[in-house]
């Protein structure tokens, strides 16, 4: 229930992705790119090509304080107006983010990186971080995406620029009006202590979110058992998804992960009867 295509900073176009999931016995699969449903037409015509169980999908970047949480839409309607003027004002937000970003890693002593960015970005107007690390990476400048990340783009470090995104209130606003339901994305990657956790998770709530990712690519295995606990007490449904990127990239593929606790509610139960 969670994964990208080259509409954001997938290395697999949408086709490609839905063939995949065929190959693996994938029987529903969602596409989940950032900010943006413009890949959901191809994969469709895929997914009926390959009977494939196309979910369709997005993953909104949002702010929450200081803190940037991604939040995804599943079963969200592509052509709904609400999600897609919230989508384009987002995504706006990124040309001037990529200069700034571009900026700081000219005074660290690199070059070009916003035309090196753009050149590995098919889609001009989804430029992301992921961009920018394999450029890096791509012309030697560091060892590997990962060591981008660590050493300039994460947060904190030298070429973190930091940046306004939807607030958590208008992402899950626009996918509820859509017809989707929010699902907070890997809630083990965002650096909270545990009183700020349970406020996040309060919010995101109160909002109108209606589920957590429990077992994705993005949480270490050990972190499997303790967020199934936080979706046990808070009372939201359980998603699970690969967070893939492509090959090369990330380890997991679609459909490898274990499968939920039985204690848990899939977030899929909603839809799949
Ligand atoms: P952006 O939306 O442009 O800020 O880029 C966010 C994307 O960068 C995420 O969806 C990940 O694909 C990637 N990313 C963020 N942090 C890391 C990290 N520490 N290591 C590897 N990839 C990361
Ligand atoms: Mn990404
Ligand atoms: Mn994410
Ligand atoms: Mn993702």
């Amino acid at each position: 229930m969670h994964n990208h295509s080259i509409i954001s900073d997938g290395l697999l176009s949408p086709t490609q992705l839905i063939e995949l999931a065929a190959r693996t016995g994938v029987d529903a699969i969602a596409l989940t790119d950032h900010d943006t449903t413009d890949g959901l037409e191809e994969a469709g015509v895929a997914a009926r090509r390959t009977g494939v169980a196309l979910v369709p999908g997005v993953e909104i970047s949002a702010s929450w304080g200081e803190t940037t949480l991604h939040v995804v839409g599943l079963q969200v309607d592509p052509a709904s107006k609400a999600l897609g003027d919230g989508l384009r004002s987002i995504r706006e937000g990124r040309f001037e983010r990529g200069e700034r970003i571009a900026a700081a890693l000219q005074a660290l002593g690199f070059a070009g990186t916003l035309e090196g960015a753009y050149g590995l970005a098919q889609n001009k107007a989804m430029l992301s971080r992921t961009h920018f690390a394999r450029h890096l990476a791509e012309t030697g400048k560091v060892k590997s995406i990962q060591a981008a990340f660590d050493k300039y783009l994460g947060k904190g470090r030298p070429a973190y620029v930091s940046h306004r995104w939807a607030t958590l209130e208008e992402a899950i606003a626009w996918i509820r009006a859509s017809g989707g339901t929010a699902v907070l994305a890997h809630p083990g990657r965002y650096d909270l202590k545990p009183m700020m956790r349970d406020e996040m998770l309060g919010d995101f709530k109160r909002y109108g979110g209606e589920a957590i990712e429990v077992v994705t690519g993005s949480h270490r295995p050990e972190q499997y058992a303790m967020w199934q606990r936080e979706a046990l007490e808070h009372g939201f449904l359980a998603s699970r998804g690969a967070d893939y990127h492509g090959p090369g990239e990330s380890p997991i593929e679609p459909g490898r992960l274990p499968a939920l606790h039985a204690s848990l509610t899939p977030v899929w139960s909603k839809w799949a009867h």
